[in-house]
């Protein structure tokens, strides 16, 4: 466990790659030396594949989870895919808010809010994704921005929801670039986060919540990330790809734990 017993979380967002083989090996690969119940580790495989991957993983210790899903129940919703339907494929956790989703697709803060607190009523681990662009960052923006990403996100979401959320940061000019925050620029902005959490809601509260890093987080760098006090594991995108990396990412997690 971290100094104040948050257990890391480490998750692999596998983004829109991959085919059915491709999913099926890596899985396959991710499962067959994970040995480790000191960390949360969970998959984010695209819709296409959830349920395969779920079926594999059923028995092994590892979450499966969606890359993202729509508030409403069932219904008129053309090409959504609904949290009833994710839970009838096993899924277990779902990105909300995705930098990705919110630059690349355009979604709104108060999209990312519904989103989020769908996941939470339907009994899914939220994954509240949050971050600057580099303009903000350069603007000196960073810490305003996260703050509006989480009041809105978690906008109507009780204290005793909060078990069902994690946070994670992830520098918008980090994701996919190859460029990763320095420790301390982002443990600063984890604790920012966490002083923001205990002002929206109580100390109990940010001392409970997981804070996670995002943005070429690899091998190379995750133990010196995790290793920052207030940061509880990592959202992993290209490097997710590879078991071996995802792997050696998740060790870094169980180190913190030792
Ligand atoms: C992500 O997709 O959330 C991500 C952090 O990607 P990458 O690790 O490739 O930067």
């Amino acid at each position: 466990m971290t100094q104040t017993n948050r257990k890391p979380f480490v998750g692999g967002n596998w983004k829109m790659n991959t085919d059915a083989a491709a999913a099926s090996s890596l899985i396959d690969a991710v499962i067959g030396s994970l040995n480790t119940d000191s960390v949360d580790v969970a998959v984010y495989p695209p819709f296409v594949y959830l349920r395969e991957i779920a079926a594999k993983a059923s028995g092994a210790n590892i979450l499966v989870g969606a890359q993202d899903c729509w508030h409403e129940g069932n219904g008129a919703f053309t090409g959504e895919i609904s949290t009833d339907m994710l839970k009838d494929c096993s899924v277990s956790t779902v990105l909300t808010g995705h930098s990705e989703r919110r630059h690349v697709i355009g979604e709104s803060d108060e999209l990312v809010n519904l989103k989020t607190k769908a996941a939470i009523a339907a009994g899914l681990i939220a994954v509240l994704c949050v971050g600057e662009t580099l303009d903000q960052r350069d603007d000196g923006q960073t810490d305003a921005v996260n703050e509006t990403q989480i009041r809105a996100g978690l906008a109507g979401v009780s204290k005793e929801s909060l078990g069902l959320v994690v946070i994670a940061y992830e520098p918008v000019w980090a994701i996919g670039t190859g460029k990763t925050a320095t420790p301390e620029d982002a443990q600063n902005a984890h604790r920012t986060i966490r002083e923001l959490i205990a002002s929206m809601y109580d100390q109990q509260a940010s001392d409970a919540m997981r804070i996670i890093y995002g943005g070429s987080m690899k091998p190379g760098n995750a133990s010196e990330l995790m290793a920052m006090p207030d940061i509880d594991g990592g959202l992993i995108g290209g490097a997710a790809l590879k078991a071996a990396d995802f792997h050696a990412i998740i060790d870094a997690g169980v180190s913190q734990t030792a």
